[in-house]
């Protein structure tokens, strides 16, 4: 197998390790830490916060179960171009298991040598498990999302109204966990109409009975559901320079909001919530959720109790940012 690139030298890969340094494909090539490695890939991925979350979780897991003081969950940058290499020697240096960002959670999804039913229908995985064959494949965002939900605004999303902001990967993911559980009603908005099209037609089959549409966020049609949950899955509010998803205001009042972004904290859609008195939650509690989920898959412990370290660690993350 050709990587591109110098070779690592044992002693520099060594001192890489033990300063948490952002590791590449050439640091895998020389791969030979004994004890369980975990590892996240993402382009760019300098500024996850997985890492402290799942090192802290382990650190606090290895303190009442020895068998996790050796396990340790790392970062690599990682080219789309040089995905599929990066996973077959990341399976070869037998990775426990491995979590993927943007942009990988899609073309993964084609790689894997088996997915999890549950993440079939959203056609992305964001965690993968080692398996003698190969990868198996697993999307925990879903969960993440109806967990947070669920702790920070007492909400399930079963039941209930939701108006979905975004038609990109999250949104996707977000809209399948939301059909799965049983919402009340779906209701999707985007800024280009084609993606929003395509999402709608992937999803007719699975809604069953459960109303789903869409709509133009400059033009909200006058039947919008009142009381709904709105989840904004754009990336808008990344940026300060970026648009509002939607002017809050010409929606019938929404019961919460849920901004899957968590850097900044407080995006402009979550302001507008505050200003007009609706509860509202941001993305941290998602990151969190997805990753403790993600770490039950690999050491089999319960979710719930590896998520009160990562909130611990993700909150003293972003406060040092
Ligand atoms: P994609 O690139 O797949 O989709 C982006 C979406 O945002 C599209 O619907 C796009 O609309 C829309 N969009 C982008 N810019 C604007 C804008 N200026 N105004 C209106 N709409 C816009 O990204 P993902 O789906 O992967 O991620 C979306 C967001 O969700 C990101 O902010 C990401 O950080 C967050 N996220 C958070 C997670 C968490 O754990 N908290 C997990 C996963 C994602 P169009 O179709 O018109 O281009």
């Amino acid at each position: 197998m050709h990587v591109n690139g110098a070779a690592v030298s044992i002693g520099n890969l060594k001192s890489k390790i033990e300063n948490s340094e952002v590791l590449t494909l050439a640091d895998l090539a020389a791969w030979s830490r004994p004890g369980t490695s975990l590892a996240v890939l993402g382009h760019p991925i300098k500024h996850s916060i997985s890492p402290a979350m799942h090192n802290a979780a382990l650190a606090a897991l290895a303190g009442h179960e020895p068998r996790f003081a050796d396990w340790r969950y790392f970062r690599f940058e990682v080219h789309p171009d040089d995905l599929p290499q990066a996973l077959d020697l990341l399976h070869a240096r037998q990775f426990r298991g491995v979590n993927l960002t943007v942009p990988h959670k899609m073309i993964a999804f084609d790689r894997v040598a088996a997915i999890d039913p549950a993440a079939g229908p959203v056609g992305a995985v964001n965690t993968l498990l080692w398996e003698d064959h190969g990868w198996r494949g697993f999307n925990t965002d879903g969960y993440g999302l109806a967990a947070a939900v669920r702790e920070t605004l007492a909400l399930e999303l079963a039941g209930i109204p939701i108006i979905l902001l975004g038609a990109g990967g999250a949104a996707r993911g977000a809209a399948v966990e939301c059909l799965q559980r049983g919402c009340a009603s779906l209701t999707i908005a985007n800024r280009t109409p084609g993606n929003l099209t395509n999402l709608l037609a992937s999803l007719a089959l699975m809604a069953g009975g459960i109303p789903l549409q869409g709509f133009s966020p400059s033009e909200p049609p006058p039947d919008l559901p009142a009381n709904a949950l709105v989840i904004n899955a754009t990336s808008a509010g990344l940026r300060d320079t970026d648009p509002l998803p939607i002017a809050l205001a010409t929606l019938p009042r929404p019961t919460a909001v849920f901004d899957m972004i968590y850097n900044p904290p407080l995006t402009p859609l979550l302001r507008a919530a505050a200003a007009l008195g609706v509860p509202h939650a941001n993305g941290l509690g998602m990151l969190v959720h997805q990753g403790a989920k993600a770490l039950e898959i690999w050491s089999g412990i319960p979710a719930g109790m590896s998520a009160p370290s990562m909130a611990a660690a993700a909150q003293m993350a972003m406060a040092g940012r």
